[in-house]
């Protein structure tokens, strides 16, 4: 799965750049560091293999995610439709600009449905925000099409699924922006951070001083730099940056690794008649991260959960059960807990998170299961794996 299993002298090296100078900084500082710029060149490999024209890093994935909304004019009373199958921070950060997160059912993708989308939009619905859960891909040209007949803006929550395309373009290029995490658990690490990627040239500018608190990085004195907008303090430090670069050049390597052990569970898995599995629009576009695979209903997947369990297979989470990636288990959004009070409790039409009804959803997850797929198994570590699923799946 993770950046985090892969760590050795490449990001050492970048790392030790950034200290041989001790400019931490992203900015500035250009005779001191000596032409070591981590942020800018991570940006500009990043957006080469995005095959997009911009790519700003920003502190994580949570406030990639918050730098896209406010940069794309998500604010105040604005609806947007989110997954309910997702992590805490898609909504987090809608409730950051002071929007509203709309739920929307997810389908066999086992991400946000096009149909559902549809059914829940209302006038007040801004934008739309499917995530690419567990490495692979929603439907996302259905979505941009809904979007575009809708006059809705596009912003693809892309943080488990960095280095998935599909039919060839990458995830995270289809709508207005692309947001992307490299917190330590995720597919490449930078230890904490984030990025959004665009075409626009208005877009990215948005998102560059909004995430710098306004400035406009045009010339060289900070101090003097102009403030078209007010923002926030999301950077990310070169030393993280520095890892990012590391990790960014053994994207390739971490793909081929994860979908070669990916291919042998699933096909040891699919002896098992009761066993289906997750669609997937582009296989060849999957990043392999994690393996889903669904069971003929929920008395089925609880047994095989405990059944898991018992072989003391580790990694396989139940996510319909799971308190950071499933509605069901957000009682915090469902009573609208927060430290403060919240923008949202000033808008007029709220949804009731206490009574979503989201039956689709619960009668995928209810069934699903899933293996996190880790690159540094060896043939031994797949052969013990498979033994153990057999001996829960064969009986
Ligand atoms: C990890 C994650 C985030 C947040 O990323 P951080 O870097 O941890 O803030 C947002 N959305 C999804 C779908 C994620 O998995």
């Amino acid at each position: 799965m993770p950046g985090f299993e892969v760590f050795s002298q490449e990001e050492r090296k970048e790392v030790l750049d950034v200290l041989d100078t001790g400019v931490l900084f992203r900015y500035g500082f250009d005779a001191a560091r000596k032409g070591h710029w981590k942020a800018k060149t991570f940006e500009k490999e990043f957006a080469k293999r995005m095959n997009v024209k911009y790519c700003h890093m920003v502190s994580s994935g949570t406030t990639a995610d918050i730098t896209a909304l406010a940069a794309c004019g998500v604010g105040a009373g604005d609806e947007v439709i989110v997954p309910p199958f997702t992590f805490v921070a898609t909504f987090e950060a809608v409730l950051a600009v002071g929007a509203v997160p709309v739920f929307a059912d997810i389908d066999d993708t086992l991400c946000l449905a096009p149909e559902s989308v549809e059914k829940v939009l209302t006038p007040r619905t801004k934008a739309v925000m499917p995530v690419h859960m567990c490495g692979s891909m929603a439907k996302i040209d259905e979505l941009e099409r809904v979007c575009r007949e809708k006059g809705l803006i596009l912003i693809e929550d892309t943080c488990q699924a960095v280095g998935g395309t599909f039919f060839g373009q990458a995830l995270g290029t289809f709508g207005a922006m692309g947001c992307f995490s490299f917190d330590p658990v995720k597919t490449i690490t930078a230890g904490e951070g984030g990025a959004v990627v665009t075409q626009d040239e208005a877009l990215y500018n948005a998102a560059d001083q909004f995430s710098d608190h306004g400035h406009d990085h045009v010339g060289n004195d900070r101090g003097a730099e102009d403030h078209p907008i007010m923002g926030l303090n999301f950077r990310i430090s070169e030393l993280n940056a520095a890892v990012a670069v590391a990790q960014l050049r053994k994207l390739d390597f971490i793909l081929e690794k994860q979908r070669a052990n990916k291919k042998a569970i699933k096909d040891a898995l699919s002896k098992y008649k009761d066993i289906s599995f997750r669609h997937i629009p582009d296989p060849a576009g999957d990043t392999a991260t994690f393996l889903c695979w669904l069971l003929p209903d929920e008395a089925a997947a609880r047994e095989a959960v405990a059944g898991i369990a018992k072989v003391g297979l580790s990694g396989c989470p139940y996510w319909y059960a799971n308190k950071w990636h499933y509605f069901k288990s957000w009682d915090h959004l469902h009573n609208l807990k927060a430290a403060s009070r919240l923008p949202i409790e000033l808008c007029e039409r709220l949804p009731n998170y206490k009574n979503l009804d989201l039956e689709a959803s619960d009668k995928l997850m209810s069934r699903t299961l899933t293996m996190q797929i880790m690159v540094n198994w060896t043939e031994a570590d797949l052969a013990d794996r498979i033994e153990k699923l057999d001996k829960v799946f064969g009986g």
